[in-house]
Parts: C-alpha cells; structure tokens; sequence
C-alpha cells in the first residue's frame, strides 16, 4: 500500500502525462484538491499526451512467454517521426513530436493529408501516428536520414522535396469522446472506421493480429520483410485486456522487436521430413505441418527434432505435400527415433532435405535429437523453426547431424543467460567425471 503522499503524487503524475500544462494542473489543484484532480484535470484536444512507449525484447520466445493467453498484434515499427495530429472541431490542425513540441509549421502536407483523409462523420480527432520519408513515384518508404533532411521551419508547400507518408497506429480522441482508456481493439476499430486510406498519403500501420502459436511464428517472416520494407522491426501490443493507451509510460503491453534483437541459433540446420499431420481450415488437401529429423551418424538413425508449419507459401506446400505423397510408407522405419504420443497422420521414406532456421533450441521430452546428450530421456528441439528452401543437392543422409544440434544447443546460441547456466552445466559433469 502506498502512502497518501505517494497516492498523491501519483496521480499528478498520471494527471501530468496526459495533459502536460501546469497552467491548468496547478489552478485545478488548488481549487478541487488531488483526489478529484482526474476529473477536474483531464485529456484536451489541442494539449499532447506523453507519448506510450514500448519496451525492448530479447525475441520472439519472450514474446511468446510475455504474451501467454493473450492476444495481441503485431504491427510495423516505421522508422520516421513519432507525431501525435490533433484535429479540433473548428476544422484546425496541431501536429506534435514526440517531445510535445508543436511541428505543425514543419508539416503544412501532414495537416492537408490529415483533414483530407478523415471520413465525413469526423468532426475531430487526436491521432498517433509515425510520419515516415516516402518517395511516391516508386512507392517506397525511405531511411529515416532522408527525413532528417527536411526543413524545420516555416516549410512552403510548393517547395517541399521529401514527401511524408502518415502511418497511422492508434486513435486517442474522436468526435468529442476520449478513447484513452478504452482497449487498443476499439481504439484500432475506431481508426480504421474513421479514415480512408490514401497510398503514399495516409496508411494505417500493417499489422497482423492472431493469438495462434503456429502463425505467431511468421513473426520471424514478417520481421525479415518490416525490415526490407525500411522499417526497424516490429512493436507487438496487446489487443483486449491491459490494453488502454498509457501516456508517457514505457509499456508492458507495447514491446519492441527490432532486428539487432532478433534471436536466431545463428546458423540454418538441414533436416529430412519423415512424417506428417493433416491440414485443416486453409490447409484441407494438403499436409499441414510435417515432422522433421536430424541424422545420428554414429546410431544410424533420424532423430524428430520438430514439427514445422511455417515458411510455407501456398505452392510450395502444395508441392512438397505433391512430392511427398509418393513417399509414404504404412509404418515408422526401425531406424527413425521419436516418442511413441507425436501421432503423426503419415510416415515418408527419408528422401527430401529442408533447410530450415529457427529462434532457439530448447531441452525436450516430445523430439529425440542427440538424445542422451543433456537428459538421458530427452532430447534438444527447436523453438519457432521456418522453412528457408529445399536443398536439393543433399540427400538425406547429408543432413545436418545430431552432433551439430549438440555444439549449436552449447555453444552457438550467442546470446542468453541460458547458454552460459548450459556451457556451466557440461563443464560440471565433465568435471564430475574426470
Ligand atoms: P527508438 O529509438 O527505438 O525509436 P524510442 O524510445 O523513441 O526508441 P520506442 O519505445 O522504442 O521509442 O518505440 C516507439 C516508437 O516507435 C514510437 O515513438 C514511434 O515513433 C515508433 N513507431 C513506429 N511504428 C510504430 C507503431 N506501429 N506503433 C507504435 N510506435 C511506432
């Protein structure tokens, strides 16, 4: 429990993120007292809010484990200029920076886009967005640094250079009523119902909503493509609960995925479908996701070291599905090794090499590669894999060895905690045997 001291200051605090004026907090204060300064002191068009914040991730599985039960959306992390644009109901425009300075001169194109692409109905709104460098012509976002380049002050229109593309990504204000403490699924509905989109003008955020593990994992290929598409990565923000916008705060519910972040084992490993499960939904026809195995050399075995369903295009699944078809066989060879509860639909012959990236390797009592290795019972599995291609100039018993999904759970992994509590580990026993 807080004292009443820090009860109170917390909610000037709070108070102040959300209208940062103390022209307005101090008179409200001295007249109707701390307790009833939420009410008597609230959100304004015309005055930015601080802006949320999102905080930083190590990967996609503190994603995962952050984000357990809860849905949440991915969206574009654009790499241009935070600007909140209020716009009041006697038709005039405020574009703020991230700091809260006024940048309306700066962007005399933002405030036409603005009133332009707002729908009839709107008769105000406060909208947070990034202005981002767009080149028009090849319809291409640009670096940050061509924005950089722009004038700062008293810009003309007829002599801008670089143009901004608006990206919007949340809506805090419509039509009278304050949508701050409403959840990012409605303050999003409301957007999109309240704008219409301009390409190169005015774009909502690109973003993909889903509370499903399996597409979860086109994380790692939605990032890969955000960061062509000239943008720093992506910010994951929870959707229906703990999802009210959060002035000024560095949030929980907004994390930030860039690329130097990105966790990956580092290197590919080449692996050999030898079973698989039905598809359903989209996916009736064809398999929907197939089990895949390292080579043991010294056992002569396939060791399942995962189940993959991500990275597919639609023809290429419908392809390897086509192939693979011609390999199934009614049982399980002797030399495949794998726990008796997979239950995979089909089993192959070892024939295809897939190359395949992944997020993590993690210990596991579901696959078997290099058995024995860490736990007597169970084997080394990867987290969030994806299909990079087919290698076709392997063949299966080329594929990567049990002995190289050893060394990477050890010692490739480069960057967690974990893998130096793993590295401490075999030293021990190593030490305990000698
Ligand atoms: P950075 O230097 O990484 O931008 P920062 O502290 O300014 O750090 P972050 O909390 O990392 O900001 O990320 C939020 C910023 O990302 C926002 O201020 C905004 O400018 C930008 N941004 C780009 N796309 C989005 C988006 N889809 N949703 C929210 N913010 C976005």
């Amino acid at each position: 429990m807080d004292s009443p001291l820090e009860e109170a200051a917390k909610i000037v605090k709070q108070v102040y993120s959300v209208i940062p004026v103390y022209d307005k907090i101090v008179p409200a204060l001295l007249s109707g007292g701390v307790w009833d300064l939420p009410k008597t002191c609230c959100f304004s068009p015309g005055v930015p809010v601080g802006p949320m914040l999102a905080k930083p991730t190590k990967g996609v599985s503190e994603i995962l484990d952050k984000f357990q039960n809860t849905e949440f959306t991915c969206e574009y992390k654009y790499d241009g200029e935070r600007a909140q644009i209020h716009y009041l109901e006697d038709g005039t425009v405020q574009i703020y920076s991230r700091n809260a300075e006024r940048h309306t001169e700066k962007f005399p194109d933002v405030v036409v886009a603005a009133s332009r692409v707002k729908k009839p109905n709107v008769t105000s709104f406060v909208l947070d967005c990034e202005l981002v460098a767009y080149d028009r012509k090849k319809q291409k976002i640009l670096p940050f640094q061509i924005l950089s380049t722009r004038a700062r002050k008293n810009v003309v229109m007829s002599e801008i250079k670089v143009d901004v593309c608006i990206y919007a990504f949340d809506l805090l204000y419509l039509n009278g009523q304050q949508l701050l403490q409403e959840q990012l699924i409605t303050r999003r509905e409301r957007l999109y119902e309240s704008f219409m989109e301009e390409p190169g003008y005015f774009q909502l955020a690109t973003a993909i909503t889903s509370n499903d593990l399996e597409e979860i994992q086109t994380f790692l290929v939605l990032l890969d493509t955000a960061v062509n598409a000239s943008c720093e990565g992506l910010i994951i923000k929870t959707l229906t609960r703990d999802a009210t916008h959060e002035p000024a705060k560095r949030s929980n519910n907004w994390l930030k995925l860039k690329k130097d972040y990105m966790d990956s084992i580092g290197d590919s490993l080449d692996l050999v479908p030898i079973a698989a499960f039905h598809g359903r939904g989209k996916r009736v026809g064809v398999y929907g996701a197939f089990l895949l195995a390292c080579y043991d050399n010294s056992k002569d075995e396939y060791q399942t070291i995962c189940k993959i369903g991500t990275g597919f295009s639609e023809a290429m699944l419908e392809e390897r599905s086509t192939s693979l078809r011609s390999k199934v066989i009614p049982m399980p060879k002797s030399y495949y090794r794998y726990a008796d509860f997979v239950n995979p639909d089909v089993w192959f012959e070892a024939s295809e090499v897939w190359e395949v990236k992944a997020a993590d390797l993690t210990i596991s009592p579901v696959y078997c590669a290099a058995i024995g290795a860490v736990d007597p019972n169970k084997g080394i599995s990867l987290r969030f894999p994806r299909l990079l291609r087919v290698r076709d100039d392997k063949g299966p018993e080329d594929a990567s060895s049990s002995e190289m999904v050893r060394i990477l759970f050890f010692f490739l992994v480069p960057h967690s905690l974990k893998n130096i509590f793993r590295l401490l580990k075999v030293i021990f026993f190593a030490f305990l045997f000698y």
